[in-house]
């Protein structure tokens, strides 16, 4: 199991009132690749906490740019066998979906859908290619997690019962969503339309709850299933965009907020706990305390997990970067050196230096 986390920092809006940057990359000090993130100490301007990461994304940083460097180069490993688990982290409003899910243009398409149209082609250059007749099938299931419950995408919203879809062991250790839908998908086009249709069911299902889908971590399954004679290969690439990790308490006092933000808050520390024992090798790792650390069977496979943090580099943002920050960095205390060349961070040691995050830490409230 290998865990890689980057940061990436989103440019300004037009519609943006606030202008005033306060987040920036800086080179590590090799001075050669971009790996730190900077920004103010809020109670003292003069001081700046700094972040390392495996990799930092400007602000002009292109979709495209983002997938070649972070998730084209797993495209093989899936179809080797191994897991796949890509997660967007970050306040509302810093570009998860963007980066996941992206617009419709086809320079906007985000990492889920390049990701399908990677898997596509090669499966297609795999079934050419292969004199053993193997065959290559792409399944696809989605569903959402909002308030520890799991509900199925795929399906209308109709037929949503509000206990959710229970979780399920199976005889091999993994867990499984038992009753979730998954449809077989042969070409990009299958694939856009199904996703459409649930991202409307997602939409949906979230004003009926007269919630909002920030709320929520949406998680796209994408099994696929590598047939040669009696030989069955199965891997899986989820992409999980996840709730919003500001602190809904500050902003909102309402009951059912409650309700949501210790859900969302709960889910999210223990996924940051799991990547952060992943990454410092450990054996333990505490997937079992969260729905959806859970059913991503988190670090009890062999797989690869790539954290994206998005940033917005705004100072209306300032506490709440701060915490994102500090939770997702503690996910990364891996050393600086090496990471230029390597696709997949390996197990290493933990490093000491880490400058400002021991103060940065403490959580920071207004
Ligand atoms: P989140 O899902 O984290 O709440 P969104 O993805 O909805 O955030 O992004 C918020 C806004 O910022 C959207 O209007 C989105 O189009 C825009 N945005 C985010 N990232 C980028 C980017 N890299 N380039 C251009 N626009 C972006
Ligand atoms: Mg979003």
């Amino acid at each position: 199991m290998s865990v890689r986390v980057v940061a990436r920092i989103r440019p300004l809006l037009e519609k943006e009132f606030d202008r005033d940057t306060i987040v920036r990359p800086a080179s590590n000090d090799d001075g050669r690749s971009s790996t730190v993130v900077k920004i103010p100490n809020p109670r003292n301007e003069s001081e700046e906490f700094s972040f390392t990461f495996n990799g930092v994304y400007d602000q002009p940083t292109t979709q495209e740019e983002l997938f070649t460097a972070e998730v084209a180069p797993h495209l093989k490993s899936l179809f080797l066998g191994l897991d796949v688990t890509i997660f967007a982290y970050g306040v509302t409003g810093t570009g998860k979906t963007h980066t996941m899910r992206g617009g419709l243009k086809l320079a906007d398409r985000g990492v889920i859908p390049r990701l399908l149209s990677g898997v596509f082609r090669r499966a297609k250059k795999i079934t050419k290619d292969s004199d053993s007749e193997t065959t290559v099938t792409v399944a696809l299931s989605y569903y959402e997690i909002y308030n520890d419950k799991v509900f199925d995408l795929l399906e209308p919203v109709e037929k949503r019962t509000p206990s959710g879809l229970s979780l399920r062991a199976e005889a091999n250790g993994k867990t499984v969503v038992a009753g979730l839908s998954e449809r077989p998908c042969h070409d990009l086009k299958d694939f856009e339309q199904l996703y459409i249709e649930a991202n409307t069911n997602r939409v949906t299902a979230a004003t009926k709850l007269n919630a909002h889908s920030s709320r929520s971590h949406a998680i796209l399954r994408v099994k696929v299933t590598q047939t040669t004679g009696d030989m069955i290969r199965e891997s899986t690439a989820s992409a999980i965009d996840l709730a919003g990790s500001e602190d809904n308490r500050r902003t909102d006092n309402g009951k059912e907020r409650l309700v949501e933000s210790a859900a969302i808050n709960k889910s999210l520390f223990v996924l940051s706990q799991c990547i952060d024992a992943i990454a410092r090798g450990e054996r333990r790792i505490p997937f079992r305390e969260s729905k959806m650390t859970r059913i991503l069977s988190l670090g009890q496979n062999n797989g690869i997990t790539i954290m994206i943090l998005n940033l917005a580099p705004l100072r209306s943002y300032h506490l709440d970067t701060l915490s994102s920050l500090n939770v997702s960095s503690r996910a990364k205390r891996i050393e600086v050196r090496e990471i230029e060349n390597e696709i997949v961070y390996k197990q290493q040691p933990r490093s000491a230096a880490n400058s400002g995050s021991n103060i940065a830490r403490q959580p920071l409230r207004p």
